[in-house]
């Protein structure tokens, strides 16, 4: 009995390690390229990385023209294993044939370019912090979170006690949704006031379920009343519909500017309610969405709730009314911190 404590205590652990760990080689990378002639360009330009690492401890590398952008990827290389400190890769993709290796801070290789040019890569590790990160509250603007309490939020129900953690480093993190009996413990959390026309800013952390993909690899939201901003860990995917920076299954962000899993990370939304006179829509509401500093939602109109499927969307009818601000319980362990609202 004691020997299966203690072996379910160490998976446990491990499982606890797997989680809090930040990768060592997963994230962007910036250098140049050394060669006479490169593609597309005859001048040689500075070249990014993006090394995301995926379920069974595999690393996919991308070397693209620009991050946080949509663009070209010049090179790509899958299934890649960590071994003794260093990723290993070499193979034709795409414009490049390359072999190199990646350590923690750096990549390097060598190859050719479009097939026949000799060129040398070099790139460095980048720290990308968000240029609002740790943002002050501007005059007049209320604070939601300093990481002291929860004074300024409830839970859906009224009943139960906002029991999300305080983490440190000024940080909450998500309490899942469970049952104790009839007692509800955990779930999504509201601010107690509602809001208008608003400015929010707020930081975020997505826990490392490298082993997860898609919708279950990190998955929260700031619900806006009925809209949702989407909150995912979309590392290394695409910047689609329901991935982190989008309106949530309406519309994609314009770039995808999501960094690795386990790095702070910021959203800057402003929030315009829709106009409503006499009972008739006159304007949707909109939301501007700044992810990690980058445009991601320009004055996007929103069409309808975002539970709805696209179908019962066309009945939907804003009401333009103020709306409290939801941090969303999808069962994963988000942590947020330095969250003000400034009225507009
Ligand atoms: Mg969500």
């Amino acid at each position: 009995m004691k020997k299966i404590v203690i072996a379910a205590l160490a998976t446990f652990a491990l499982t606890l390690s797997a989680f809090s760990q930040k990768d060592e080689f997963a994230g962007f990378y910036k250098g140049t390229i050394e060669a006479k002639k490169c593609y597309p360009s005859t001048i040689c330009p500075e070249i990014f990385a993006e090394v995301y690492r995926g379920p069974n401890e595999t690393y996919r590398l991308r070397l693209v023209p620009a991050i946080m952008n949509r663009c070209d990827v010049f090179y790509e290389m899958g299934n890649l294993k960590a071994k003794d400190g260093k990723i290993a890769f070499s193979g034709a993709s795409n414009y490049y044939d390359l072999k190199g290796e990646i350590t923690p801070g750096s990549i390097v290789a060598e190859g050719f370019v479009q097939g026949k040019n000799p060129a040398k890569f070099k790139l460095e590790r980048l720290n990308i912090v968000s240029p609002t990160m740790g943002a002050k509250p501007p005059a007049g603007a209320k604070v939601l979170f300093d990481g002291k309490n929860f004074d300024s939020w409830r839970h859906g129900d009224a009943n139960t006690p906002v029991n999300w953690k305080l983490v440190g480093d000024g940080a909450m993190q998500v309490q899942p949704a469970i049952k104790e009996g009839k007692k509800r413990i955990g779930g999504s959390i509201f601010t107690k006031e509602t809001f208008g026309p608003f400015q929010l800013h707020l930081e975020f952390k997505m826990p490392m379920y490298y082993n997860k993909l898609g919708q279950a690899r990190a998955n929260s939201g700031v619900i806006v009343g009925d809209y949702e901003v989407q909150l995912l860990d979309s590392f290394g995917c695409d910047g689609i519909w329901n991935e982190c920076g989008s309106i949530y299954r309406q519309v994609a962000p314009l770039v995808n500017a999501c960094t690795e899993p386990g790095s702070w990370q910021t959203y800057d939304i402003t929030y315009t309610p829709a106009v409503v006179k006499n009972g008739k829509v006159e304007k949707d509401p909109t939301f501007t969405v700044y992810h990690n500093g980058v445009l991601v939602q320009k004055d996007t109109p929103v069409a309808y709730k975002t539970s709805l499927f696209p179908s019962d969307g066309r009945t939907y009818k804003h009401t333009g009314a103020p709306v409290s601000i939801q941090l969303q319980d999808h069962g994963d362990l988000l942590e947020f911190r330095n969250i003000w609202i400034q009225n507009l």
